[in-house]
């Protein structure tokens, strides 16, 4: 008989020489009269079984430090042909990768919620968020990381320890993964350069934070900012590993107790808040009869009743001071007034007394004269009456034109008074001029653009951001307010900017330009940025229809957009959006030119 090569025919006759043979059936019997009919020997069959499990070790995932560890020990088993460690690593690993049955997730939620709704002090719900995204956004799709990594974290919630770094190195070095890992590092050829330089860079980049972003963030707490220096002279002078390890956990004690300067400071941030509510509130009531003033008033109250950002807070404090300005100018014509009436009525009174005082005089000087009269017994007597009468009337005639010439001379006082009252009124006319918003849509005016840009282009300069301009012109305007009248058109443009702001960013400043032109500032956007938000208005209005009248009104309009650059004047950079805007009029209206 021809000598089997298919293994199913070698098995057959394998079995039958074992029975002619009459030998034992024992593993051992079978492999040796396998191998004989195969015609291989022992040798070379535990060669290529071992090419084998080698490149079934080089298939195993190592994305865990546990599996990574075990890995590196069947490696090794491997390597010393030691088939029982490697099995017996090989069933661990396979228990390791499919933990996932083992995780006992219901347990672990129950004790995530626990520790997430307890208050622990010095931990707060925003620190906890962090951690919880940090390790979510770490883990991946790796459950067993996951399972482990949560673990990890409700230990350090529940210890009161929670510090991302904390958690990130406990969770990278399990102990039996740190002691399989510090096995490898020698072994490893370079490894431990790599390792020197890794530190070396970590080391620099905790000098930088802490001396650069720590203290400049504790400028108000000096003592906490000389104590991040010192850390950062310490993390310079570290030159070892376990000196590192110690300054970090220092810094941990560190940084635990800078969260309750900050809760201190977001306390303080909702105090004053609070604090200014109540103040504009009552500011409110007291000009309540004025309706401009109530109107900036409600104003800055809307703002300061959202969530805080720095831009709010800028605008919050232009629209006090346009109340403080007006408060400034309601006041002065007050005193003004009260003192010409306070002026007026003295002179009145004055005058009432002096006229009370002569005319009583005169009284009684005429009844003496009366009385001398009766008595006279001649006539020479009667001309000594006489001219008496005649000086007191002259006296009388006196304090009358006297009494005329000061009646006169208030009068006049009182007329200048009222003319300084008009002059008032005419400044506080001039005064809502200055206001920054356009009264009919709401939108900056001219004063507020030429305000917000200097700040912009400050803060872009600074910041080394990006900032465009855009100017915006209406489609056909003209035509549109001749067909559906001018107040329709009114509303058709504060539809517009009604669009505009619920399109754009919080942060992109909107200014009325001149009657149907707008600018719009775009802080922190590229060129191309800028051009896209633009044309997204564009679709927005294409379904948002201005309605009126029951008929639904289609809005276009055009626009320039360029970047702010350095050297550039508000003007010059408005020049080259107008001329942009001209463009995309020209060539078709309804488009968006970058200039
Ligand atoms: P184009 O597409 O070339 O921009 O044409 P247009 O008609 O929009 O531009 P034009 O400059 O010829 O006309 C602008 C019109 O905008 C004229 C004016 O009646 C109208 N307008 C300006 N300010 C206001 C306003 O406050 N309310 C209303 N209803 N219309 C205004
Ligand atoms: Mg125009
Ligand atoms: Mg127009």
């Amino acid at each position: 008989m021809a000598t089997p090569t298919n293994p199913a025919d070698i098995a057959r006759e394998t079995l039958k020489q074992m029975m002619a043979r009459r030998l034992a059936p024992s593993p051992d019997n079978y492999r040796a009269i396998f191998n004989e009919i195969a015609g291989v020997t022992e040798n070379s069959t535990e060669t290529s079984t071992a090419r084998e499990l080698k490149s079934l070790l080089l298939l195993l995932p190592k994305e865990t430090p546990a599996q990574q560890g075990l890995a590196r020990q069947i490696d090794q088993a491997h390597k010393n042909r030691d088939w029982d460690a490697y099995r017996r690593l090989l069933t661990d690993f396979i228990r390791e990768h499919s933990g996932d049955s083992d995780l006992v997730w219901g347990e672990l939620i129950a004790g995530f919620l626990q520790q997430w709704e307890i208050r622990q002090s010095g931990l707060t719900q925003a620190k906890k968020r962090e951690s919880l995204d940090r390790v979510l956004s770490v883990s991946g799709k790796n459950s067993a990381l996951l399972f482990g990594r949560l673990q990890n974290l409700i230990r350090s919630w529940a210890t009161n320890e929670a510090n991302a770094d904390n958690i990130e190195v406990a969770e990278n070095t399990p102990p039996s993964a740190a002691a399989n890992a510090a096995a490898a590092l020698p072994g490893a050829p370079g490894s431990s350069s790599r390792a020197g330089e890794i530190l070396a860079e970590l080391r620099a980049s905790l000098v930088f934070t802490l001396e650069t972003i720590v203290t400049s963030l504790l400028k108000d707490e000096p003592e906490s900012a000389a104590q991040a220096m010192t850390f950062a002279k310490a993390a310079r002078e570290a030159a070892t590993p376990k000196a590192v390890q110690d300054l970090l956990a220092e810094i941990r004690r560190f940084a635990f107790s800078l969260e309750f300067v900050a809760e201190d400071r977001s306390e303080l941030r909702a105090g004053l808040l609070k604090l200014l509510q109540l103040m504009i509130e009552n500011t409110s009531e007291l000009v309540l009869d004025d309706h401009w003033l109530s109107g900036q008033v409600e104003i800055v109250r809307q703002i300061v009743s959202q969530p805080v950002n720095l831009r709010m807070i800028d605008d919050a404090e232009r629209c006090m001071k346009e109340v403080i300005f007006k408060q400034g100018q309601l006041k002065h014509s007050l005193t003004e007034t009260r003192n010409a009436l306070k002026q007026m009525l003295t002179g009145f009174v004055d005058h009432l007394a002096d006229f009370a005082d002569s005319t009583s005089d005169y009284h009684d000087k005429i009844e003496h004269c009366a009385e001398k009269i009766s008595q006279a017994d001649d006539i020479s007597q009667l001309e000594d009456v006489l001219e008496e009468v005649t000086r007191e009337m002259r006296v009388i005639q006196d304090n009358a034109q006297r009494s005329r010439d000061d009646l006169r001379a208030t009068q006049q006082r009182v007329a200048a008074a009222e003319e300084r009252v008009g002059q008032l009124q005419n400044e506080l006319d001039l005064a809502s001029k200055l206001v920054r918003h356009d009264h009919l849509t709401g939108a900056f005016n001219r004063r507020g653009l030429d305000e917000i840009y200097e700040t912009e282009t400050c803060r872009a300069k600074r910041r080394r951001l990006p900032l465009c301009i855009a100017l915006l012109d209406i489609d056909n305007f003209k035509k549109l307010n001749d067909s559906i009248g001018h107040d329709a058109g009114d509303a058709a443009l504060i539809h517009l900017v009604t669009v505009i702001r619920e399109t754009l960013r919080p942060q992109d400043t909107l200014a009325r330009f001149g009657g149907e032109e707008f600018i719009i500032l775009l802080p922190e956007t590229t060129v191309e940025d800028a051009d896209k938000a633009l044309v997204r208005v564009q679709r927005e209005l294409t379904k948002r229809y201005f309605l009126t009248n029951n008929e639904k009104l289609l809005i276009t309009f055009s626009a320039g957009v360029t970047e702010v650059r350095p050297d550039d004047t508000q003007a010059s950079a408005v020049k080259r959006a107008d001329e942009a805007a001209y463009t995309a009029k020209n060539s078709g209206k309804n488009r968006v030119v970058v200039g």
